[in-house]
């Protein structure tokens, strides 16, 4: 049979997978929060107030969690009355989720 020199060249791709555990709890924990916002456990609307600071306990409205004292906490006081608490990050991704969840 006739030889076809170059006819089949294999590429291998080295396509690295950047796999980071840190960007699945990030993804686990946003949609967490859009669920609860579609559910209406959460707010749709731009906090009144913030304030930044310690964690003193409490539990963070966003994924249950208590907001250690090592974490920051944001108070967030709603233009509706009321007042929640969320930890920094959950506060994050909560005020760049819910406008998108309409
Ligand atoms: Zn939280």
């Amino acid at each position: 049979m006739g030889v076809d020199p170059g006819a089949q060249v294999q590429l291998r791709s080295t396509s690295s997978t950047g796999d980071h555990a840190m960007s699945q709890r990030e993804d686990d924990l946003r949609s967490g929060i859009r669920a609860k916002i579609l559910a209406g456990d959460l707010p749709k609307q731009d906090c009144r107030m913030t304030w930044y600071g310690g964690g003193t306990g409490g539990i963070c409205v966003a994924c249950d969690q208590p907001i250690a004292a090592g974490d920051t906490e944001v108070e967030c006081d709603l233009p509706t009355g009321g007042t929640i608490r969320l930890h920094q990050r959950c506060y994050d991704i909560w005020a760049a989720e819910w406008p998108t969840c309409e």
